[in-house]
């Protein structure tokens, strides 16, 4: 009997068979960081049809850390024996002691040369444990669960399920950089292309102190995530030009329009590392009507800047759900901090801007 975590991933099993190997591959390489990085010791990882098993005696500590690796759709620190029915009924008899009254046994056979089927075992072993511990047997509502999975010719046993967050291997689907505040709702943007196997870098404007330093904190929380890939960032003064904006627009009574130069400002400059490092996309927490200047008027206006596709993940989002995946992340406490608010914002920011209005004020500022 081995000690060792069963993993179990979603998404890549729907590939064609080249892609399965290299994505594996990848999220092979990025569970390896992961454990490493963690310092849990493990002696290899063997690669089954849609799990992954890594043999390791600090099971529980290896699943909570692999919870992170995006690919992964659950785990279960488990036992591998021999698929034989009498070792593996006294096993779990001994797995179910002193764990509650109700249970229910849950076994699959993902390779199916064992010859009972996976009813037979759940209504056999179930009917076993029942009557040596004096137990009930209960679907829906059960205090416990023995889990048991068949695959090339042993048995993995298990009492717990541990969801992760799917995705994609975190590499999958080339680079990309992500404008990220020290707000709720960037950070969250760049977690759901990480998740979605971008490896993501960012791009910060420093306007404030409060602000950097709280992006700061943000970064650590998404390198927590970012196996595969050390994040790189890149930091720029938003001050200068912000400073100046906002002087030559309140000269010409068009201060309503900060918020929008300083929006294309920032794709401008992501566009230019963009093009210089090779990303392939820029990534924003906007949101389609959170804040009045996020209307479909105006981010149409801000993708007219660039020729690179802005991806916007949370468009669709309700705020609740945007906090909901903050507080997973960890990054909600830090981004709630207090912080000054932007010195440049008007008091009524434009929130259906035209085309034609902006390249008039545009010729009109830098003629
Ligand atoms: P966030 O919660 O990320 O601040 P938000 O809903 O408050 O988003 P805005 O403040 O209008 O929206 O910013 C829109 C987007 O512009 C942000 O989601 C982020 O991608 C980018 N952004 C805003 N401020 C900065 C900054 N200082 N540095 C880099 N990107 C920024
Ligand atoms: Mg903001």
């Amino acid at each position: 009997m081995q000690g060792c975590v069963l993993v179990r991933y979603g998404e890549i099993a729907l590939k064609s068979d080249q892609t399965r190997k290299w994505w594996n591959k990848i999220l092979l390489d990025n569970m390896k960081e992961c454990l490493d990085k963690n310092n849990i010791p493990y002696s290899s990882i063997e690669v089954l049809l849609g799990r992954f098993i890594v043999y390791t005696d600090s099971s529980l500590e290896a699943s909570n850390a692999l919870k992170n690796v995006f690919g992964i759709k659950s785990l279960s620190p488990a036992l591998k024996m021999e698929a034989n029915y009498e070792a593996i009924k006294e096993k779990a008899l001994e797995l179910s002691k002193n764990r509650g009254k109700k249970f229910r046994v849950s076994a699959r056979r993902i390779t199916k040369e064992f010859s009972m089927t996976s009813n037979d075992v759940n209504e056999t072993l179930g009917a076993y444990i029942k009557d040596q511990l004096d137990l009930e047997v209960s679907l829906l509502k059960y205090d416990f669960e023995i889990g048991i999975e068949f695959l090339e010719g042993y048995a993995y046993l298990f009492t717990e399920r541990i969801e992760a967050f799917g995705g994609l291997p975190l590499g999958v689907q080339g680079e990309a950089i992500c404008l990220v505040s020290s707000g709720i709702d960037s950070p969250v943007a760049a977690w759901l292309m990480m998740k979605r196997g971008c490896k993501v870098d960012l791009l910060h404007f420093k306007i404030t102190e409060e602000g950097y330093k709280k992006y700061l904190k943000i970064k650590e929380r998404l390198q927590k995530f970012s196996y595969g890939h050390e994040i790189k960032d890149y930091i720029i003064d938003g001050v200068p030009y912000l400073a100046n904006t906002k002087k030559k627009l309140s000269e010409n009574k068009k201060e309503k329009w900060v918020c929008i130069f300083c929006k294309r400002r920032f794709l401008q400059e992501a566009e230019r590392i963009c093009q210089e490092k090779g990303y392939l996309a820029i990534i924003t927490g906007e949101n389609l009507g959170q804040v009045a200047s996020q209307t479909l008027k105006n981010l149409s206006l801000l993708d007219s800047t660039v020729k690179l596709p802005v991806l916007r993940p949370l468009l669709a989002y309700d705020k609740q759900e945007i906090v909901d995946i903050a507080r997973i992340i960890n990054t909600y406490e830090i981004s709630k901090e207090k912080e000054p608010k932007c010195p440049f914002t008007p008091l009524y920011p434009m929130t259906a801007g035209s085309m034609e209005e902006l390249e008039t004020i545009e010729r009109m500022l830098w003629d």
